[in-house]
């Protein structure tokens, strides 16, 4: 099947370049490189930059592995938007026999799924999804709410491309809000100002605008027209490669969508609203990449000491 993002030479040619300077590790497929240290001291050093520059929120920290209980990720509901983007994990069942099969159809270069059974869990596909069945079990949530960090963790979507900006695997920071409505809705617009702001500074071109979510099929155009008429998501979009503009960070209003799937209530019993901001690690480090050139040996100094590269 072709792929659904088309990418242009600008994409190809940044990936060749990228490669070239040993900032990503070829590893034969699509969307899924390795870091060199170059690539990864500004990545680390974004990630800390959004540590110290979000610290004013007070936000618990939480952090959760790349993989979710299977349950979760069935209950949330993007098993039936994004279909197209989930990962899920299967492995070996069987006994001596199967494995002699499967080991004999994998050096025939044959097809081997037979053999596998799928397991109790999944790839997570954003940092927020953990946190909500992990708040829920806390029991009522306090008057004010809670407002969560994940850090960088590691997500998955199945998007393969050429584009360097579109990964199978990569690091989402988020910041999540749970609570009364009025509160997580001001807290997002709030995130309005302060999250392009807060990519500006390290001298980025970010503008806000509009979103949708990639819904899978025609049913799925019908949530994307809604999200963008209510103006669910907003997303901070920077030139990278190729002439449409990547969203570099995303902000989110979900209503009582995950709160009322997995039972997040206030303390008088109603169901809680949620609301996160994420920004794509990776992205961001292309995007300064992009600005600033491949050597950030060079950039500019401001922005340098800000990620801690002095
Ligand atoms: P989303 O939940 O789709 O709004 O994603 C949050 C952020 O993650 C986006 O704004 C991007 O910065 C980043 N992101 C999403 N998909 C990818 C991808 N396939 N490769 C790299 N970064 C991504
Ligand atoms: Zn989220």
């Amino acid at each position: 099947m072709a792929s659904r993002h088309s990418i242009g030479a600008d994409q190809e040619t940044f990936l060749a370049e990228l490669i070239d300077a040993g900032l990503l590790i070829e590893t034969g497929a699509p969307g899924l490189y390795g870091r060199g240290p170059v690539f990864e001291q500004v990545r680390l050093g974004l990630d800390a930059y959004l540590a110290r520059t979000t610290s004013s929120e007070r936000a618990e920290s939480l952090r959760f592995p790349p993989v979710l209980p299977r349950r979760q990720i069935e209950m949330s509901g993007y098993l039936k938007s994004f279909p197209h983007l989930a990962g899920t994990v299967f492995a070996f069942a069987g006994g001596n026999r199967e494995a002699r099969k499967q080991g004999e159809a994998i050096g025939r270069g044959e097809d081997w799924s037979v053999h596998q059974r799928m397991t109790e869990v999944a790839l997570a596909p954003a940092a927020c999804y953990p946190v909500y069945p992990a708040i829920a079990a806390r029991g009522r949530l306090p008057e004010d709410g809670v407002t969560v960090d994940t850090g960088g963790a590691c997500v998955f979507r199945h998007e393969p491309s050429r584009d360097p900006s579109r990964l199978l695997a990569f690091h989402m920071r988020e910041l999540v809000r749970i609570g009364g409505a009025e509160a997580v809705n001001r807290w997002r617009d709030e995130w309005q100002e302060r999250a392009p702001d807060l990519l500006r500074e390290l001298g980025l071109d970010a503008r806000l605008a509009v979103a949708n979510d990639p819904f899978f099929g025609r049913a799925g155009q019908i949530l994307a027209r809604r999200q963008r008429t209510q103006e669910m998501k907003l997303e901070i979009l920077v030139r990278i490669a190729g002439r449409e503009p990547t969203a570099i960070a995303s902000l989110n209003r979900h209503g009582d969508h995950f709160a009322a799937t997995f039972g997040i209530e206030m303390p008088d019993g109603t169901v809680a609203h949620s609301a996160c901001v994420g920004f794509g690690e990776e992205r961001i480090a292309l995007a300064l990449l992009r600005a600033h050139g491949l050597d950030p040996g060079r950039w500019p100094s401001q922005v340098r000491k800000e990620i801690g590269l002095n």
